[in-house]
């Protein structure tokens, strides 16, 4: 039994040699897909999604070289971005988000991945003006059949309204997509489909090359797909406890 830190977590010098052990994995895994796919790795930004997990661990991964976090709910990234300050971290905001919570929102995160409604890219515009910062903002594209699906997301066919009205939003500025693949056994078909999305947003707005997605199971192909920016939790952090509500 090793020694433990406070609330039964492992003690730091345990916590930064797992999650050393973990950067190390994830890195080769995004080697060998970049590999496989005929893509330099410098085109892909690896996003620690540490939702769950302690700012004491983003901290070691700040110091294990991670620059980019990513966190899905509001009241639990907001004190964890605090308590991070001062650190070179991008802060990248991925789950879904209610027009109430844009405010808080915006006064810390740096790119906000889930934006998929003109009613919402409203919300984050005003609250980005008040807090005089620029928020990148990415499209989260719909990727299931099944329009209840659930997963959040605007419907391919509406990705040019928001995107517009991104584009044109004072403190805001348009980044790109992002989805999340459907459930199911094969992600390459949805992820296809995102980069046909992205193609198309880059026709009319260039300088929007962000494509974020792929996850712990899936980062291999989307990777192929052209994916830039992948957002991994478990398999950098380990397995998430129950989200206590
Ligand atoms: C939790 C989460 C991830 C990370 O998922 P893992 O499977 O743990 O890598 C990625 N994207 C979003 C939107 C998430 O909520």
């Amino acid at each position: 039994m090793t020694e433990e830190g406070e609330q039964g977590r492992p003690a730091p010098d345990e916590r930064r040699a797992e999650l050393a052990e973990g950067l190390a994995a994830v890195r080769a895994r995004i080697a060998a897909a970049c590999a496989a796919a005929g893509r330099d790795e410098s085109g892909i930004t690896l996003i620690a999604v540490t939702k769950t997990f302690p700012a004491s661990d983003v901290r070691l991964l700040a110091g294990l070289g991670l620059a980019d976090v990513g966190e899905n709910r509001d009241q639990e990234a907001r004190p964890k971005a605090a308590e991070c300050a001062g650190l070179p971290l991008t802060w990248h905001f991925v789950g879904r988000l209610q027009t109430n919570k844009a405010r808080a929102v915006a006064g810390y995160a740096d790119v906000v991945h889930s934006v998929d409604r003109p009613r919402l890219v409203a919300a984050l515009s005003d609250a980005a003006v008040r807090a005089g910062r620029t928020l990148r903002c990415l499209v989260q594209v719909s990727l299931d059949e099944d329009p209840a699906g659930g997963r959040g997301g605007a419907a391919p066919g509406a990705v040019p309204e928001v995107a517009g009205a991104i584009a044109e939003a004072a403190g805001l500025e348009l980044g790109g997509v992002m989805a999340v693949a459907p459930l199911g056994p094969d992600p390459l078909p949805a992820f296809a489909r995102l980069a046909g999305v992205a193609e198309e947003m880059r026709r009319n707005h260039p300088d929007a090359r962000i494509v974020s997605a792929g996850m712990s199971g899936d980062l291999e192909q989307a990777i192929a797909c052209g994916a830039t920016h992948l957002r991994v939790g478990t398999a950098l952090l380990g397995g998430r406890r129950a989200i206590v509500r």
